[in-house]
């Protein structure tokens, strides 16, 4: 506990009751998380039934191995996500870390050499002032003593927000859209808020394994459907 916490009372961020664990969400409000229990271990989609991998990963497996994303981008996930993208919320993104990193102590895989967060475009970067999976990988790599690496990789400007785009409109508008700046080797894990179509992920997996990684997986703090 810093002094930051002494002074200030902790509170939830999705109801503003009192807390005083070491997470700042309630008990009632975890519960209540969107949680991505059954999801495809290759992709992170939600299944409907119990199973290792949805059809789709069967007949066309993503670059990445895996993909490890708790909870659903649904019912409070969009607001944290948007208080980080948008704003300047560092508690919501310790939030999200948090619970990140503890899906990820609790899937019982091997760690990952480097963590990649996905890069902004240099632009939006300079608008927003700040990268939002930077803010979720840095707490990680501290918490589980793996290399960030910030810089890795360059996003050039050319495309799109991608809200509201279609999976196809998506997949186009990435191509070629990151050029790695030094080869990389090992595992490497992508990081970011929220794994929407898979089409970001898979285009940054496919530069870093170019680059020389040995393979890749995704951590998202949430998925959307
Ligand atoms: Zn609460
Ligand atoms: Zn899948």
């Amino acid at each position: 506990m810093n002094w930051v916490d002494i002074l200030l009372p902790r509170i939830c961020r999705l109801c503003d009751a009192p807390v005083n664990a070491d997470l700042d969400l309630c008990p009632p409000c975890r519960r209540s998380l969107p949680w991505n229990r059954q999801a495809c271990r290759r992709c992170g989609l939600p299944l409907l039934a119990a199973a290792d991998q949805c059809a789709q990963c069967v007949i066309k497996p993503p670059p990445f191995q895996s993909v490890i994303a708790p909870l659903l981008f649904a019912g409070p996930v969009p607001k944290l996500v948007y208080a980080i993208k948008f704003g300047k919320g560092y508690g919501e993104a310790k939030l999200l870390s948090r619970l990140l990193g503890d899906a990820v102590a609790a899937s019982g895989e091997p760690l990952p050499d480097l963590l990649a967060p996905v890069p902004l475009a240099t632009g939006r970067l300079w608008r927003r002032g700040h990268n939002q999976a930077i803010l979720l990988a840095a707490p990680l790599a501290r918490r589980f003593g793996i290399p960030l690496r910030r810089t890795g990789v360059r996003r050039s400007g050319r495309g799109k927000p991608q809200r509201g785009q279609s999976r196809t409109a998506r997949t186009a508008s990435v191509r070629g859209a990151f050029q790695a700046r030094r080869p990389c080797s090992g595992v490497v894990a992508i990081v970011d808020d929220v794994m929407t179509t898979g089409a970001t992920a898979s285009e940054l997996a496919r530069t870093l394994l170019a680059a020389g990684a040995d393979e890749t997986v995704v951590w998202a703090a949430a998925r959307a459907a």
